[in-house]
């Protein structure tokens, strides 16, 4: 918070917002509500006008699938729309108890336990789990809900760069004698779409007595042979692990969640802050949350079209000189490097009715801006097909 004025009062405040402001401008960051004006799906309405999108974490279309919305209308007619209070006060019911041992099987654990996002998930296990004296190894690609957990959380905390196993043993040689360690990652990255190196994670976690935490948002319900995500990829039976994910991406609705040792949960159930002192899920959420979770352990269909889509995806933007990820996943980021450059193509895209969101410093390190494209089971060849399309008139054209 820089001071920008030392005058009190209202105006100084204003000036204090307005010179905020005006900094993002001035560096191409200021950013606004766009509004969407229809379901989520891969086409939609965007203040008015008609766009293809390719920006959604709604990977198997459940977010407007009718079942999930016939189970969310009946469980609201029945159970109203809200809960009234706290878990541990009286919003807990049969819903979350349903839901939780549906996550218990999904992710091959003792225990789950809900909390009303990822982002509260991840502050609530972090901050609980470590303290004072403690270390915390976080991966420098990690998701902002990550960041601002350990930001929150007493302990040290160290960034090892991106995937790195030499470095983050390196840390983990040189931590104190004293402290527990937590080493916490993506499971599959939300904006470079690549995996942690789990099973090498794991084994130096095990060597050197830390806990490992994955995040997979972005694989839950995609990856991995049942789509339970990448601990399912690398066939690794997670025992020892703390698994978070959330049910606002693949799963079509809202929620987050940790997976482990019923020990653990146990644990999170009398310290994780969040899940204390915030009020319950409304059942019609925990009810559509549940039939998410069926539909990805009985429907293959939506997760085998999806597949075939990038494969057509990466193949096509491999003709087109794209150095393109080999990871399995349904984030296909084109780095284009410059940050103008990348604003510009994304420019013409839109111009031309398709939105693929640019993504630039910060968020990802310099020089390494990129076109995030995000694909859905709901998207056709044809959809990609024109975005390709779109992508190389903009090199034809020369801009
Ligand atoms: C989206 C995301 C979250 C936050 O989940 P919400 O349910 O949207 O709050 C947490 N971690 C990762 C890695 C994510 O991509």
């Amino acid at each position: 918070m820089r001071s920008v004025n030392k005058k009190k009062g209202p105006d100084s405040w204003s000036h204090f917002l307005s010179m905020s402001l005006d900094r993002l401008r001035d560096r191409g960051l200021y950013r606004q509500l766009r509004l969407i004006d229809s379901p989520v799906a891969p086409s939609v309405t965007i203040d008015g006008r008609p766009f293809l999108l390719f920006c959604s974490n709604d990977y198997l279309g459940l977010a407007n699938n009718s079942r999930m919305k016939a189970i969310a209308a009946e469980t609201a007619l029945s159970w109203g729309t809200g809960s009234g209070a706290s878990r541990l006060i009286s919003g807990n019911n049969s819903f979350y108890c349903n839901l939780e041992q549906a996550v218990t099987g999904f992710k091959e654990t003792e225990a789950a336990l809900i909390f009303s996002s990822g982002y509260t998930t991840n502050v609530g296990v972090i901050t609980s789990l470590v303290d004072r004296g403690d270390l915390i190894l976080s991966d420098a690609l990690n998701h902002a809900s990550i960041v601002d957990a350990c930001g929150l959380s007493k302990a040290r905390v160290q960034i090892y760069p991106h995937g790195d196993i030499d470095a983050l043993k390196n840390l983990l040689d040189g931590r104190p004698a004293t402290g527990k360690a937590l080493v916490v990652t993506d499971g599959v990255f939300s904006m470079t779409g690549d995996l942690a190196p789990l099973p090498e994670l794991d084994k130096i976690c095990r060597k050197y007595g830390a806990l490992l935490m994955v995040d997979d948002a972005h694989g839950t319900g995609v990856i991995g042979p049942k789509g339970s995500g990448a601990l399912d990829y690398f066939n690794m039976d997670g025992q020892g692990i703390v698994q978070v994910g959330t049910f606002s991406k693949a799963l079509g609705g809202l929620g987050g969640f940790v997976a482990g040792s019923s020990q653990l949960i146990d644990y999170l159930i009398n310290y994780a802050r969040p899940l204390i002192y915030s009020t319950a899920l409304p059942p019609a959420v925990l009810a559509s949350n549940r039939e998410g979770i069926r539909i990805i352990q009985t429907e293959p269909s939506h997760r085998e079209r999806l597949s075939s889509l990038i494969s057509y995806m990466r193949d096509g933007l491999g003709r087109l000189g794209f150095q393109v990820s080999p990871w399995p996943t349904p984030i296909l980021p084109i780095v284009i490097g410059d940050v103008e450059e990348t604003i510009s193509i994304a420019q013409h895209l839109w111009d031309k009715g398709i939105f693929v969101p640019a993504i630039r410093p910060p968020t990802v390190p310099q020089g390494e801006s990129c076109l995030r494209i995000s694909l859905s089971a709901l998207h056709t060849p044809a959809d990609l097909d024109r975005l390709l399309m779109a992508i190389e008139d903009y090199y034809k054209k020369g801009s």
